[in-house]
């Protein structure tokens, strides 16, 4: 289960690759096209950038460290200690800026979605449909119900779940579905809703990617029945480990507390089964102290992402992630974009990010494979509570129809810039990204000897 954060990992090193390339000679100059031209630096070339760094990420500043501080001084570490503490101060705020009712804080994405699963009573016997390309947290949220997380293939452009194939998934045993906006940017939500309808479903928004993101005008998290939210280190708005379940629905959102809350109520009763999921008063703290400027920042992210894609669009082989109709605000986690091949002389995917790299721009390819060519599948259907709830030939169906073409070429074909910390960088980092695109691409003849 370490694949994705091996993935962080390697998208914090695609920030400092950036910066340690530029460990060398000169003054950098901008919009400069002569640069673009010649020797590419994977073969001894000058790169196009260098003696520079990229926005400093997870965000933090004096107001951050004063809100930790004083939350430090007082003593009150434990949401329980206080019915005024950071965290029911955040979870008033969070609601408030998602245009929610209410709001649960959680200790991950992973607690939140998995309270949820819980809140609505699905478990064993229970299947919930998502997506093969996504954080581990997403089908663990369902595994630790014990429930059945059943993939469904992608929309290869957009690299949402498709919701031609969550339908051709449902059964009398389906209870949920589970859209994931990767990258930040909304799923088709007017055919889940309406799928949803149809079956008497429910929608539980992995809005892990996507805080401020929206769909038709509304925030994503608010449009199905629940949305979760991390606030993982890398995640665009961070505390290193926390999450948040965002609904309007009084008695789910309460039900979710009690899950959340080892089953102990706001009236303080025992009832039900559940987790001890809490976010602790300094991780809210973090939270309370950033909020102010979020919406700033996902704005000049959105604006940076808009020049880069104006920035590419005759770039052939670089194909930008498909936005369905109805996107009102994107949220850019990842800035994704399919590599084709066949449009830059079959020069390799890797090769050409290689060659980026070199120039002092790290684009990376995210998920090297899908969730469903991972060993959970093979370990599930042997194990007891899956034996005894599932028929023989429904985990075997299961097992088959674990087959996404499409995730796997969205895989094969990803290459993205981590957004959260790089596209708060200047318009001139822009144009280094967009330069040294152009160049590697323009000058793609060179690769074909590597
Ligand atoms: C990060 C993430 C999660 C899990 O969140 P954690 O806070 O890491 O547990 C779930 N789904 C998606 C899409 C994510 O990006």
């Amino acid at each position: 289960m370490d694949r994705l954060n091996m993935t962080r990992r390697q998208l914090l090193a695609t920030a400092s690759i950036g910066a340690m390339s530029t460990l060398s000679q000169g003054v950098p100059t901008y919009g400069d096209n002569t640069k673009k031209a010649g020797k590419l630096a994977i073969l001894g070339g000058d790169p196009v950038r260098k003696n520079k760094s990229w926005p400093d990420w997870p965000y933090r500043d004096q107001k951050v460290i004063d809100s930790l501080m004083k939350t430090v001084q007082s003593g009150n570490w434990c949401r329980i200690d206080t019915p005024s503490g950071t965290v029911t101060a955040f979870e008033k705020e969070y609601a408030a800026l998602m245009g929610a009712k209410f709001c649960v804080a959680t200790g991950s994405g992973t607690q939140a979605l998995h309270t949820c699963v819980e809140a609505m009573g699905i478990g064993p016997g229970d299947e919930v449909i998502t997506s093969p390309y996504t954080d581990p947290g997403t089908i663990a949220s369902i595994l630790s119900a014990r429930a059945l997380p059943v993939l469904a293939d992608l929309d290869t452009a957009s690299y949402q779940l498709d919701p031609d194939d969550v339908e051709k998934k449902i059964n009398e045993n389906t209870r949920a579905i589970m859209p994931v906006h990767m990258m930040g940017q909304p799923c088709h939500m007017e055919r889940f809703m309406q799928i949803a309808k149809n079956h008497t479903l429910r929608i539980i928004e992995d809005a892990c990617q996507a805080h401020l993101a929206e769909y038709q005008g509304k925030k994503l998290g608010t449009i199905g029945d629940v949305g979760c939210f991390s606030f993982q280190t890398s995640k665009t708005l961070a505390c290193g480990e926390g999450g948040g379940i965002i609904g309007n629905d009084e008695v789910l959102m309460d039900q979710c507390y009690t899950v959340h809350n080892h089953g102990t109520s706001r009236r303080g009763r025992t009832e039900v089964i559940g987790p001890k999921y809490r976010m602790n008063e300094l991780e809210a703290a973090v939270l309370l102290g950033q909020l102010s400027g979020v919406q700033e920042r996902f704005a000049r992210r959105n604006r940076n992402a808009a020049r880069l894609t104006a920035r590419l669009k005759d770039i052939p082989c670089l194909v930008p992630q498909k936005l369905y109709e109805g996107t009102t605000a994107g949220s850019f986690y990842l800035y994704a974009m399919s590599y084709k091949k066949e449009h830059c002389n079959g020069v390799d995917r890797n090769v050409f990010l290689k060659a980026l790299s070199a120039e002092g721009v790290a684009l990376s390819p995210y998920i090297k494979q899908g969730l469903h060519k991972e060993p959970w599948i093979d370990n599930i259907i042997k194990t007891k509570v899956y034996t005894k709830m599932f028929s023989d030939s429904r985990l075997r169906l299961f097992k088959d129809q674990c087959q996404c073409p499409g995730c796997d070429q969205v895989c094969h074909e990803m290459a993205m810039i981590w957004a959260s910390g790089p596209l708060l960088g200047t318009e001139s980092d822009m144009d280094d990204i967009a330069d040294a695109i152009e160049k590697v691409y323009d000058n793609r003849d060179q690769l074909l000897s590597l």
